[in-house]
């Protein structure tokens, strides 16, 4: 018996090293079914739940389920995901195989058990590589491995945001020390003023893809540089610059100590930029050019995608802490310190302006990109002063919309349906229209019902949380009760969560929460609020906006309908965006870059509610969902705030909670269940993770490498 439990051991931990797994639903299912409370309470990581189960719990398993087949059958679709030639990155984009695209990001949300991500950016960096996997497309990522990640939420009996920040245990993660081609562990060294800084180097599979991430915990450095991973957007300017001349310089550095030598640099937001000074850099020494002679080539094959629309979001750091970190490397590339400075700077004579990551970027890249098209749009005004002799349609800043990865956020009882009814091949064809007219063909009772038992899903995950929540604040047997029992099936319910920043506006529906009890009672209906999301520690106002709406989770006239979730993470997301029967969205516009989370709704068929602004302005067609507004901007926020929460109750009362109760004689709201197929129909294959990297590949990956320069389409 010792020997082929050794061999199922050995294949499990094959399956956990490679987040492969994250997206495979028979896979995420084989570990749950293995021992489903050990996986819960491992938050679904499974090197720490291999570690953990019981020896005899595995081999009683073994015999029950018949677990040898199905691990075999998991292991050898990996090992075929692999090796697959036939991918479209193998047919077009072979001509990157040799030099691939190195794509940079601060943060990459891949999987709850990998806690490297804050928000949305993240989220999007981790569907990237996920979609580049599948793609096939030739791309390694660069990253850093923070090692307390961003933070975990509580909330007091105030309704007041405690962070904590639990280390991230090296041993329980999916990385493996990177190593070099002779199979030496790489770390990196990067002069400075202020010291050398030394990284480490590690490796997380991502089907095909590479993910590699500088961690400064070694002894090498100095205290404070040790330190200086652990926390994600966590500290001062001096830390930040410093974390991002580690992941743009370092990561450039560990790029050349792999042997890797990318085509195509792609910077996801300007946290990166430093990587094309030492870009520059390796240049200048292999062919002996000029400065400015190596900028032209290297900017010649940079993308630089923005996804900040307010001037005030993008890092500037002043001239002596530039000097501090850069200093060094300002001197190997022959800069004098006023050229330097220019470079960060929209006057680059201007002493009193900082230097600005973003400006750098745009310099030194010839292809960049917003995340919408309003927010292309508001891009090339904000950034029009770079390019005075241009008229403003003329400003090189296009736009590529964000998508979601399809196999990361679709349930598997809407994607075994999507089975059942779209073309066999979905999957790989999500980005073609023709696929999704097969939604028409699934009865209105079949979809009502797998939307049902995925609402179910979420009010059971929701309780657990609320209660264990409570419990940990050591509340009341009363109050654990009736938390136990919050959520009902069959009332309408709304979903918003996402990061708690000012211009998303969270409080919005909840404006005059007592006319809003009283307008709704008068449709003689109920609706049900489910909230969920982190405010930035330093963000007292966004702190005071979860304790408000938090505070009225325990007042007697709205804990019937209003829920807060705690630590908001892509695990409450998922469950969030798959479940409810609205996903809100209510931003002040034009500040949202893209948003992504209401395409995740939209993929499990749950309509969306929102401002057009960000990838529901494109999206949106009169019958696939529910607008906010109608498209405008007022220069008055208060007046733009008032509003739009007048838009919103109205199209809630008049609109939104009339259709969904409109019965027929089976129970079935017939209008609804038309929208979320029209959702689906007219947009499953536009926001989509693979529609977007293909757009990336097309448009921007290999004509850069070819060495064609032209920019991104307005
Ligand atoms: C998708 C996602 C986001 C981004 O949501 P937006 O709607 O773009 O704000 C943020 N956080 C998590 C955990 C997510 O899964």
């Amino acid at each position: 018996m010792e020997e082929p439990q050794t061999q199922l051991v050995e294949r499990l931990r094959e399956l956990a090293r490679n987040l492969w797994w994250t997206w495979q639903p028979e896979v995420i299912d084989l570990f749950r079914s293995l021992d489903p409370g050990l996986w819960s309470t491992t938050r679904h990581n499974p090197i720490e739940f291999l570690q953990q189960i019981k020896p005899q719990e595995l081999q009683l398993k073994a015999e029950e389920m018949a677990l040898d087949s199905r691990v075999d059958y998991a292991f050898r679709r990996l090992k075929d995901y692999l090796a697959n030639r036939k991918s479209w990155g193998a047919i077009y984009a072979a001509s990157l195989r040799s030099s691939p695209v190195a794509y940079f990001s601060a943060e990459f949300g891949l999987h709850e058990s990998l806690p490297i991500y804050s928000g949305g950016l993240g989220v999007l960096a981790g569907d990237h590589l996920k979609s580049a996997s599948d793609l096939g497309i030739p791309l390694v990522a660069i990253g850093l491995l923070y090692s307390e990640g961003y933070f975990r939420q509580a909330l007091d009996m105030d309704g007041w945001q405690k962070e904590s920040y639990p280390h991230n245990n090296t041993d329980l993660l999916p990385i493996q020390p990177a190593l070099d081609p002779n199979g030496k562990p790489i770390q990196i060294a990067i002069p400075s003023r202020n010291g050398t800084l030394h990284a480490r180097l590690w490796t997380v599979d991502v089907g095909r893809t590479k993910l590699f991430l500088l961690d400064s915990r070694v002894p090498e450095n100095s205290e404070w540089d040790q330190s200086l991973t652990a926390r994600l957007y966590g500290g001062d300017a001096r830390v930040r610059i410093r974390q991002e001349l580690l992941l743009g310089v370092g990561g450039v550095m560990a790029l050349r100590a792999l042997g890797i030598r990318p085509s195509v640099i792609h910077l996801n937001e300007g946290h990166s930029a430093f990587a094309l000074l030492e870009e520059i850099h390796g240049e200048m020494d292999h062919q002996g050019q000029s400065f400015w002679d190596a900028a032209r080539e290297v900017s010649a094959r940079t993308v630089f995608t923005t996804h900040t629309p307010v001037a005030a979001g993008h890092d500037r750091f002043w001239a002596e802490l530039v000097e501090e970190n850069l200093g060094i490397i300002r001197e190997h590339l022959g800069l004098s310190y006023d050229d330097f400075l220019g470079l960060g700077r929209v006057h680059p004579h201007d002493q009193g302006e900082p230097f600005c990551m973003t400006v750098l970027a745009l310099k030194l890249s010839r292809r960049a990109n917003g995340v919408s098209a309003i927010h292309g749009e508001v891009s090339r005004q904000m950034w029009h002063p770079l390019y005075q002799n241009k008229r403003l349609e003329e400003v090189p800043i296009g736009h590529i919309t964000n998508g979601v990865h399809a196999g990361s956020w679709i349930a598997p009882q809407m994607q075994r349906m999507y089975d059942l009814h779209l073309p066999g091949d979905w999957r790989e064809r999500i980005r073609h229209p023709e696929v999704w007219t097969s939604i028409d063909t699934i009865s209105d009772n079949e979809f009502w019902e797998t939307h049902q038992i995925l609402k179910a899903g979420m009010i059971s995950y929701a309780r657990k949380r609320l209660v264990s929540q409570a419990k940990a604040r050591d509340e009341s047997d009363t109050v654990l009760e009736k938390l136990g029992k919050r959520l009902d099936l069959d009332v309408l319910t709304l979903g918003f969560a996402r990061r708690f920043a000012t211009y998303k506006r969270a409080g919005l529906i909840l404006a005059e929460a007592d006319r809003l009890i009283e307008m709704v009672a008068s449709t003689g209906k109920r609706i049900q609020l489910v909230f969920a999301g982190k405010a930035h520690p330093e963000d007292k106002f966004g702190k005071e906006l979860i304790q408000s709406i938090v505070k009225k989770t325990r007042q007697t006239d709205f804990e019937d309908w209003v829920v807060f979730l705690e630590d908001y993470d892509m695990n409450v997301a998922r469950h969030l965006v798959q479940g409810v029967d609205v996903w809100l969205n209510n931003p002040r516009r034009p500040q949202e870059a893209s948003g992504t989370s209401g395409e995740k709704a939209l993929l499990n068929g749950v309509l969306n509610f929102s401002v057009l602004d960000g990838w529901w302005a494109e999206a949106y067609n009169g019958i696939n969902g529910f607008a906010i507004g109608h498209g405008q901007t007022h220069v008055d926020v208060q007046i733009q705030d008032r509003r739009d929460h007048e838009d919103l109750i109205r199209t809630l009362i008049l609109e939104i909670i009339p259709l969904y109760y409109d019965r027929d004689a089976d129970g079935l709201p017939r209008q609804w269940i038309a929208r979320q197929k029209a959702a689906l129909r007219s947009l499953g294959w536009r926001f989509n993770a693979d529609r977007m990297v293909m757009d990336y590949a097309e448009r921007c990956y290999l004509p850069a490498a070819m060495g064609i320069s032209c920019h991104i389409p307005v």
